[in-house]
């Protein structure tokens, strides 16, 4: 049959961009990937502000310099990142025990005061929660670079994609990518697949790959026949999502501190995660005179559901607590919203801090011929970009396998007749 394709991968981020590649090398070439949005890439993503070029998504690339660390693309900016956010919770400790000489440190309590709760926040939703060892940086390295390219990180993943996709212009023109294709449907059965989308489109697979965030899997864009079995959709319903917001704000001149260990400042304040991390971006952006403030999980919330004026307003205040009455309006806001947008509902997948095994096998195991990647499927790297890397590739191999063995199985099924 013509029109049916051997596998079906949907959506076009980092796993499934991954996924479609590793298939295409393995001969696997009749593949249909069908994404949601007009771009690919998901949660890799930039967007022209104030004059430079910002990661709304993924800007960091966690685990260089260690004897695996092969990824090094031009125009990065080295960053001791780490070292930044330790001495200034070091820095705001010191300053709570002097402002808090009575507090009993023996007895860990419930962060109280702004700076506890500043540390707290940091400490738990700014910096990804995970136990030492931290394996991206056993696996690979400690160092972490901010990607600062006027081609964007997006960039790494077009290049990848044009290795088997093919392009004209420098753009992908190969009709095995569909754009503005919102999958609604996947009808299953042991013969294949059959993938409705929201225009109406039927496409028939052997196999479909599913690489749609956690957030989506638990809404209801992508109906199942027959309905995904109890224990995966329990599963899928257990894993946690955080929500990261990086607000970047213009203005006309700089006002803050620069220079070695000035690039982060952090506002302490009685609300726990109200406008807390901020970094600017004159180490990557030279004069860009550029701010970006961080917040998680329900301010993310907060502020997406608010006007971008009102955001600015808030933030002009808390500027103004730290810097005095006479710093200028900031002239352009930026406010992603990852929680809003149906086809992510969520900046990535954050399993309990003692990772159950169990959980994440059950949210990558195949149900039938669907099969399941993405950054949330990655035991050990979930929640970075180089987890849906991965993820995409173990899914792919998987899946080869499965072919192999089905072929098996009809070849010596067809002997027996
Ligand atoms: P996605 O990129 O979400 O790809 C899934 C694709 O499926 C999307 O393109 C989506 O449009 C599409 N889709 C959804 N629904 C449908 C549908 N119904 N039909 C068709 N297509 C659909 N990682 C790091 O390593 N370092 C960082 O510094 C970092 N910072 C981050 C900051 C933010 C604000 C965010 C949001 C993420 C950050 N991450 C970071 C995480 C990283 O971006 C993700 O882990 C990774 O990009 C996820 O890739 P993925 O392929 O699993 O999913």
């Amino acid at each position: 049959d013509p029109t049916r394709f051997s596998v079906i991968v949907v959506g076009a981020g980092i796993s499934g961009i991954t996924a479609a590649k590793v298939l295409a090398e393995n001969g696997v070439e009749d593949v249909l990937i069908l994404e949601a949005a007009d771009r690919i890439g998901g949660r890799i993503r930039k967007e022209q502000f104030g004059g430079v070029t910002v990661e709304l998504g993924a800007g960091w690339i966690a685990g260089v310099g260690g004897k695996h660390g092969k990824i090094f693309p031009s125009g990065v900016a080295a960053h001791s990142y780490q070292k930044a956010v330790e001495s200034a919770i070091q820095k705001l400790r010191n300053q709570e025990s002097v402002s808090n000489p009575d507090g009993d440190n023996e007895t860990p309590s419930a962060p109280k005061t702004p700076i506890e709760l500043a540390i707290d926040f940091i400490l738990h939703d700014f910096e990804m929660a995970e136990v030492e060892p931290i394996s991206t940086y056993v696996d690979f390295g400690e160092r972490e670079f901010l990607v600062a390219d006027e081609r964007g990180y997006e960039h790494l993943l077009h290049t990848m994609a044009a290795t088997f996709l093919s392009t004209s212009d420098g753009e992908i023109s190969d009709t095995r990518l569909k754009l503005n294709k919102v999958v609604r449907e996947l009808q299953h059965s042991r013969n294949g697949v059959s993938v409705k989308t929201e225009d109406g489109g039927v496409y028939e697979a052997n196999y479909v790959i599913l690489s749609v965030s956690i957030g989506v899997l638990q809404t209801h864009l992508i109906s199942f026949y027959p309905p995904l079995p109890r224990w995966k959709t329990e599963a899928i319903s257990n894993c946690d999502i955080m929500v990261y917001t990086k607000v970047f704000l213009k203005f006309p001149h700089q006002f803050w501190p620069c220079g070695p260990g000035k690039e982060f400042f952090i506002y302490a304040h009685e609300r726990r995660g109200y406008y807390t991390f901020w970094q600017h971006m004159e180490n990557a952006y030279p004069g860009s005179n550029i701010l970006v403030v961080t917040l998680t999980n329900g301010e993310s919330k907060r502020i997406e559901a608010q006007s971008d004026q009102e955001t600015l307003r808030e933030a002009m205040e808390v500027l103004r607590n730290m810097f005095g009455p006479d710093i200028p309006d900031a002239t352009d806001i930026l406010v992603p919203r990852w929680w809003n947008n149906r086809f992510q509902r969520g900046s990535y997948s954050n399993y309990p801090i003692y990772v159950n095994h169990q959980l994440v096998d059950e949210i990558k195991a195949p149900v039938g011929r669907i099969f399941f990647t993405g950054e949330h499927t990655s035991e050990k790297f979930s929640g970075y970009v180089h987890g849906g890397y991965l993820s995409g590739i173990d899914t792919s191999k998987a899946l080869l396998e499965e072919m192999r063995m089905e072929k098996e199985r009809k070849s010596s099924e067809n002997q027996s007749f």
